[in-house]
């Protein structure tokens, strides 16, 4: 873009042209007042404070929806124009409840700013030639969100709180209502609880008075007490946004969605309100000891030392295969790096895994076989600018909602959303074509989409040959794959299945979205094969906007499996049995020897509880009580161990059953870092003290390691990254030191790699890729007349997981208080139930008592439960069959059998 220079008010100014002029004048130190405008909204222009003169122009012109131009004369200041603004601030006032003394914005509210700058400060009404009439003019106050206050009376009407929610959430929830002096802004049905709101509280953010606040969560607060704001990234999901704390005291008061990388200022409900968690009542404070089967308070050295002997113990009596870890995607890199360290080097096993082997290890496994590399192929932010988006088995708006806002913010500037789900999830609105699969169905369909792009010519044979390896095999395996076939194994009709073959190979950039409806399945490993092939075939990969994108779940899923909280790799995916990395590990750690042979997953430890090999479990921060399939096994696998610690932030469904609980500090109370789900390493930062004598967990793991005879010395986080990273050259370049300067994305391999945006630009992590092709198969369980439902579980908006920090947070609580089963109203009516009656949801491994939801969004046969809540554990009923590679449970079919509970 060319460079033009103009003047304002005689200075000389230089920018690109058809820049936005206010934002140039502000940029230069030039403060024209505004009230309206925010950089990354459409400009209204409807406050009319920043009307300036142009020189060879009859009019005034509104400087926020102004291009600057080469040679421009602007006039920002004169007499006239500051007359016309006083004016227009007083007739805004007049309208206005300017009671600042016990307004909640007082002190950091634009209004008041600009008051003050056009001396119209406490005594406005006096000194104003315009009579106030807001007291005349009745104007609503509505409270019935859990999450914020609309109050109309200090509303001045500036329209940025409705094109927050319109252009950056993509959501249109609310608008102005009546005309002149009587409009406010309302939501839909004309109350904030009876709206489609989910609370993401963007409006709240943008608003420059308090026309919108939050409602006070841990206490009152005004900004001028507010003694520090600690940027750090959000523990929820694996989005990874970064926040702004505001600390008053030792509490966190408010949360703000930081101007950075990945999120742009958006937050959801969770990352903006769901933070009363880390000062709870119930947060553990002191190890946890069980004395004649109650568990009592403790000492920590007590605790450790009673943790060290019996792990020792257990390791002289029965051998290292005997003891196994569960590392946290909750905790941070530095964490996951020494964990997997202590389980490796003192424990003398590799049988160290965590929650990735339920939502992503076919990821892992597929995208590695298929690219190199098993992880998101391009940056989220990226998906604003793709001209296709395929979304499949991946309810984006709930489990990772500020990435679903980049695919709205694509939509809007018309790309084309193909949604291929079997539930009507919230994007259906938004899609050019929203396909039914029948679950488990996957291989079909995306076999059946590379079929018809052979067959119309749309595959990218200039690609295929150049960058990839395998094609013809693909070619003959797909043959069968008719769409008439398809749509029998499918359910999805042939000709719409043609019609996203064409838009997805047609379109210049065509990324594909998927999540845990794709990998939770016996068939995972094969359903991100056939993504993969699907997106090599067209050629969709490499480039910016492309590429295969897996939604990493937890906040630091990606990290933990980077760090080698997984039982056959080292950190960086250098595997255990290779003799080169087995000695490089061995001799930087300073150990003799590391066991050669792969450890046991999740699954296979919890078994081998059970079955008596495994003796004894060492668990940071998981929660398998409530997160793993067939329950009733875990409890019992659980129970017989001779030992269980549990380190953890509250007293989970697992850590009841513990021998020893280790109280640890939650995300606000440490340093280090995560590593989001589009390789972004990003700062975790130290907001508030740790409760009690609650410690980071790499302080206890290095402290337990010591007392076991291994001493791991490190005086911080970053002294911990300095090693993981010598060790993992993916993570070569990255420090804390550098985070503090820039974003990252790796593969970051040196200290001046900028890191990597897009993988497999020019080549693929493995050289070419290797199109894998898979057959189609059943789900394990099917339904059969004793069974006749199709159960799938996952996630939903406002909890996280097994929910132990969300429930413990009043507004998202209040959002969803509890367990619900999803089923349409004909299934329901049929089984003689309507809409919040009990059900009973059974299938070959338990039972539970459930309220239904009568819901649209679910086929007929077919049942969604979310799994986060204790008192109807979704779990006890999902199929602990397994992905024979990934070993991944089929948490997304299982067959139940439904009854209404008189
Ligand atoms: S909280 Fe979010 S969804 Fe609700 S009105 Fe505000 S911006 Fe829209
Ligand atoms: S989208 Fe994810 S990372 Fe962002 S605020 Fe919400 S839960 Fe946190």
């Amino acid at each position: 873009m060319a460079r033009v220079s103009f003047t304002i008010d005689g200075r000389s100014v230089e920018a690109e042209a058809g820049e936005n002029l206010l934002k140039v004048a502000h940029e230069n130190g030039i403060g024209i007042p505004s009230l309206c405008w925010m950089e990354k909204l459409t400009p209204s222009s409807s406050c009319r404070m920043c009307l300036v003169k142009i020189e060879g122009q009859r009019a005034v012109a509104a400087a926020c929806a102004t291009a600057v131009q080469e040679g421009m004369a602007v006039t920002a200041f004169d007499e006239e124009l500051e007359d016309y603004r006083r004016t227009t601030l007083e007739l805004i006032l007049s309208e206005h409840n300017y009671d600042c003394g016990v307004c909640q914005k007082n002190g950091e509210c634009e209004l008041q700013d600009l008051a003050f700058r056009y001396d119209l400060g406490a005594d406005q009404p006096k000194r104003s030639t315009v009579a106030s009439i807001w007291k005349k003019t009745p104007m609503p106050v509505d409270r019935s969100s859990p999450v914020l206050t609309y109050d109309a009376t200090r509303c001045i009407r500036c329209g940025r709180c409705i094109a927050s929610c319109d252009e950056i959430q993509g959501k249109q929830v609310i608008d102005f209502v009546h005309r002149g002096s009587r409009s406010f802004v309302s939501p839909e049905m004309g109350m904030w609880s009876r709206s489609s709101c989910d609370g993401c509280g963007e409006c709240v953010q943008a608003c420059p008075t308090a026309g919108l606040t939050e409602k006070p969560l841990v206490e009152r607060f005004r900004s001028f007490e507010v003694e520090r704001r600690v940027r750090t990234t959000c523990v929820y999901c694996g989005v990874g946004c970064q926040l702004d704390l505001w600390v008053k005291g030792d509490r966190i008061v408010r949360v703000r969605g930081a101007e950075a990388e990945p999120n742009r200022g958006r937050l959801c409900v969770k990352g903006r309100f769901g933070y009363q968690f880390v000062d709870h009542s119930e947060r553990l404070v002191k190890p946890l000891i069980r004395k004649d089967g109650e568990l009592v308070e403790a000492e920590w050295d007590e605790a450790l030392d009673l943790v060290a002997r019996r792990l020792g113990d257990i390791k002289a009596g029965f051998g290292p295969s005997a003891l196994a870890g569960l590392a946290s995607a909750k905790c941070t890199n530095e964490e996951n790096y020494l964990f997997q360290k202590f389980v490796r080097a003192v424990l003398g096993t590799n049988s160290v895994d965590h929650c990735a082997r339920l939502c992503h290890a076919p990821t892992v496994a597929g995208l590695g076989r298929a690219f190199g590399s098993g992880a998101m192929t391009n940056s989220i932010p990226e998906l604003a600018d793709a001209d296709c988006i395929l979304v499949t088995g991946c309810n984006v708006t709930e489990t990772h909602p500020v990435t679903s806002t980049y695919i709205k913010n694509a939509v809007r500037k018309g790309a084309k959303l193909i949604v291929i789900d079997p539930r009507r999830i919230d994007l259906v609105p938004k899609a050019s074509l929203w396909l039914r699969q029948k679950p488990g169905s996957d291989v079909a369909w995306i076999n059946g989409l590379i079929r018809v792009m052979i067959e119309e010519d749309l595959v990218d044979r200039a690609f295929i040959a150049a960058r990839t390896e395998g094609f013809e095999e693909l070619e003959r395996l797909v043959a069968s794959y008719t769409p008439e076939r398809v749509e029998e194994l499918s359910g999805i009709p042939a000709e719409k299945l043609r019609e996203a073959a064409r838009i997805y190979a047609t379109s210049e950039r065509s990324a594909i979205v998927y999540a845990m409806g794709i990998t939770q399945h016996v068939t995972g490993t094969d359903n991100v094969l056939a993504l993969a092939n699907l997106a090599m075939a067209a050629g969709q990969i490499g480039r910016p906007s492309t590429g295969v994108n897996p939604l990493r779940g937890q906040n630091n899923v990606q990290g933990a499996c980077d760090m080698g909280a997984l039982p056959d790799v080292y950190p960086g995916y250098q595997r255990v049995d290779r003799p080169e990395s087995a000695e490089k590990f061995r001799a930087a750690w300073g150990v003799e020897r590391l066991s050669p042979d792969p450890g046991l997953t999740v699954n296979e430890i919890l078994k081998g509880a059970s079955e008596g090999g495994i003796k004894g479990l060492y668990v940071m921060g998981e929660n398998p009580m409530l997160s793993d399939p067939n329950l009733q096994h875990v409890e019992e696998a659980l129970k017989a161990l001779d030992f269980l610690v549990v380190q953890d932030i509250f007293l989970s469904e697992t850590a009841r059953l513990a021998d020893v609980v280790l109280p640890a500090a939650s995300f606000a109370e440490k340093e280090g870092t995560f590593t989001n789900s589009g390789r972004s390493v990003l700062r975790v930062r130290a907001a508030v003290p740790a409760p009690g004598q609650a410690r980071a967990d790499w302080a206890i793991i290095a402290e337990l390691s010591t007392r076991m005879g291994y001493p791991m010395k490190y005086g911080s986080a970053s002294e911990i990254m300095v090693e993981a990273a010598a060790l993992t050259p993916i993570y070569g370049g990255i420090s804390h030191a550098r985070l503090e300067r820039e974003t990252l994305h790796w593969p970051c391999p040196a200290p001046d790699h900028p890191g990597t945006l897009f993988l497999h630009g020019a080549k693929f992590s493995r050289g070419k890729g290797a199109f894998h092709p898979v057959d189609w198969i059943p789900p394990a369980e099917l339904p059969d007349e004793a069974y006749p439902f199709v159960l799938s579980t996952g996630r939903m908006l406002y909890h996280y997981h097994t929910a132990t920090m969300t429930r413990r947070s009043v507004p998202l609580n209040a959002f969803a208080p509890g367990a619900y089963a999803e089923i349409s109203s004909d299934d329901l009516a049929e089984l003689g139930g309507e809409d919040g009656c009990k059900l009973r949801v059974s299938s070959r491994r338990g039972s539970i008592e459930i309220p239904a939801r009568a819901s649209p969004r679910v086929a007929r046969g077919t049942v969604f439960i979310p799994f986060h809540y204790a008192e109807a554990p979704a779990n006890m009923l999902t199929n602990d069959a397994l992905d024979p590679v990934s070993k991944i449970p089929e948490f997304k079919v299982a067959a139940c059998a439904i009854e209404v509970v008189k």
